[in-house]
């Protein structure tokens, strides 16, 4: 695959997504890091960030619900380049009605190349990281070229 490069801005698209059984998780979490996500611009499926808006008065734009198709919305804008960061609360212990669509979301991102925490862990390690508050340059596939390749 030929790559190209894009950059990160230093303020940066943070997508928020927990499921269910992760929810409480999130919210500790944001709550921990929100002095440093509101510098950036969040965006989160629909419970998610109904949730985050509400206890963490952070503003949000919202998706539809993950089970109703915001998995796939964030997926979208990931492809698009509208997405930098994408921090997902999975639950690992439990089956969701919605699992293509979590693993599609999770393919996009590797595809893209953005960074992804899946857990608390990751999440504070991008968070602390002196890069979330600089630009970063990233490889991605060069659509261009793949698209050049293939016509
Ligand atoms: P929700 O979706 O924020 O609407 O609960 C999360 C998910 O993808 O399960």
């Amino acid at each position: 695959m030929i790559t190209t490069t894009r950059t990160l801005g230093i303020k940066k698209n943070i997508a928020l997504v927990a499921h269910d059984n992760c929810k409480s998780q999130l919210l500790k979490w944001t709550t921990r890091h929100q002095n440093l996500l509101q510098r950036h611009n969040l965006f989160a499926t629909g419970t998610t960030g109904a949730l985050l808006s509400k206890e963490c008065h952070l503003t949000i734009e919202r998706m539809i619900s993950g089970p109703m198709g915001g998995d796939q919305q964030l997926g979208a804008k990931i492809s698009e380049g509208g997405i930098d960061i994408l921090i997902f609360f999975w639950d690992p212990l439990n089956a969701v009605p919605h699992d293509p669509d979590v693993k599609a979301l999770l393919r996009i991102a590797s595809v893209w190349n953005i960074p992804v925490a899946t857990n608390s862990s990751t999440a504070d390690f991008i968070m602390d990281s002196e890069l979330i508050n600089a630009e970063v340059d990233i490889d991605i596939p060069d659509y261009q070229a793949y698209l050049g390749d293939r016509t």
